[in-house]
């Protein structure tokens, strides 16, 4: 999972063992949401035949008509049996039931009220699945090509990444779900995985050329970042084991965080960042600023100077804004000031979260050293060695942790 982290769950959903039989590409992979979509979308451009002169017409209202006209036209698509059904079927797929169980800010409803507006505007919603929905609609005949590249994706590839960074034991190849939404990335849940195409490929690329040559995605791409989730699925029972109990909030949110730095730390070594996003997250700046951060909150929960309000608060603020400032003042540092503007639109997604971030730096010095790969496994075991670990690794002071 690569937001929200946290998987208290049991695996519950597994199927056979790699090394049991052959696994076939594509196994098990679930692309049902993926061809609900593009029939959704192809039953909504029939119910709307000339939408471009119906927007037209639209225009010359005034607003109060033309938010009756809209609200009519949502109408009309909610009551087409067609356009109905296959909504229903979508938002009941797999894919979605496990992407509603993970995700709290948005409803089925939600993307009803998305779907039904299409394809004359965007609605108002969380991470803007309006917006993506409506880009999505726009491109459909580009997406026949994409929806391809998952039946050639290399499972058996993915797997063996991923095993190279799990303990051993019974690794048992989980289901994935592909959907196209763009409020998900790729996460693993209840041994299972959901990977949006938007989220993790499609938003990476520059706007303007986005839907160009699908086809051209490399299969690596994509099978990086299924390792990462395999990663976290066989990692779970490890690092989230049912014994793990707290008496206070300080000992369970310090186990927390350092829990989080090391599950995506040793899962990001399945994909290493590469190009800006690997300079972001490798920048002696960026990275002093996350070491700092840690020792100032981890030290303010020992002491008691702190609330878990404010923790949690920090703790989301390092995924989002401070994420998003430290990319900002990185490319200041770093570019014209004429090309900053636009590489922030476009690396929003490399933005260096402080889980990550810490957990890449950590993770990957103590893999670097000797016998260090063993090492970033076992940390799956006992996670609040890694401190420890790291500390070892490094000789400069300004690098080491004062925890
Ligand atoms: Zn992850």
């Amino acid at each position: 999972m690569t937001r929200f982290a946290l998987v208290f769950c049991l695996v519950t959903v597994l199927q056979p063992v790699a090394g049991a039989r052959p696994i076939q590409a594509g196994q098990s992979s679930d692309a049902t949401a993926l061809d609900l979509l593009l029939l959704l979308f192809e039953a909504i451009a029939e119910r709307n035949p000339n939408y471009d002169d119906t927007l037209g017409a639209i225009a010359t209202l005034d607003s109060q008509q033309q938010e009756e006209r809209l609200a009519a036209l949502a109408e009309r698509n909610a009551r087409d049996p067609r356009v109905a059904a296959l909504v229903d079927s979508l938002l009941a797929s797999s894919a979605y039931k496990m992407y509603f169980r993970q995700f709290s800010n948005v409803t089925p409803d939600v993307h009803r009220s998305v779907f039904s507006a299409l394809p004359y505007r965007a609605i108002p919603s969380p991470a803007d699945i309006g917006q993506v929905q409506l880009e999505l609609f726009h491109h459909r005949d580009s997406l026949a090509a994409l929806v391809k590249k998952i039946s050639m994706v290399n499972i058996d590839q993915a797997v063996s990444i991923a095993r190279r960074w799990a303990p051993s034991g019974n690794l048992l190849v989980p289901t994935t779900y592909y959907i196209l939404d763009g409020n998900a990335d790729a996460f693993a849940k209840d041994g299972t995985v959901c990977f949006d195409l938007y989220g993790v490929l499609l938003s990476k690329r520059p706007a303007l050329n986005r839907y160009n040559n699908l086809a051209d995605i490399p299969n690596a791409e994509i099978e990086a970042v299924l390792a990462h989730e395999f990663q976290h699925v066989f990692a779970q029972p490890h690092l989230y084991p049912p014994t793990r109990k707290f008496d206070n909030w300080r000992d369970l949110w310090e186990d927390v965080i350092i829990r989080r730095i090391v599950s995506e730390g040793v899962a990001s070594q399945c994909n290493p960042p590469y190009g800006l996003k690997k300079a972001i997250y490798e920048d002696s700046v960026v990275i002093g600023f996350w070491l700092r951060e840690l020792e100032r909150v981890m030290g303010q929960i020992r002491r008691n100077e702190t609330t878990e309000d404010s923790v949690r608060a920090w703790l989301e603020r390092s995924y989002q804004e401070s994420a998003r400032q430290q990319l900002a003042d990185y490319l200041k540092r770093t570019y014209p000031e004429a090309d900053q503007q636009i590489l922030l639109q476009e690396h929003i997604a490399d933005r260096p979260r402080g889980i990550y971030s810490l957990g890449w730096w950590m993770v990957s010095h103590i893999a670097a050293a000797p016998g260090g790969h063993d090492s970033a496994v076992q940390l799956l075991d006992s996670p609040h060695e890694v401190i420890r670990l790291y500390n070892a690794t490094v000789t400069d002071s300004l690098l080491k942790i004062a925890l």
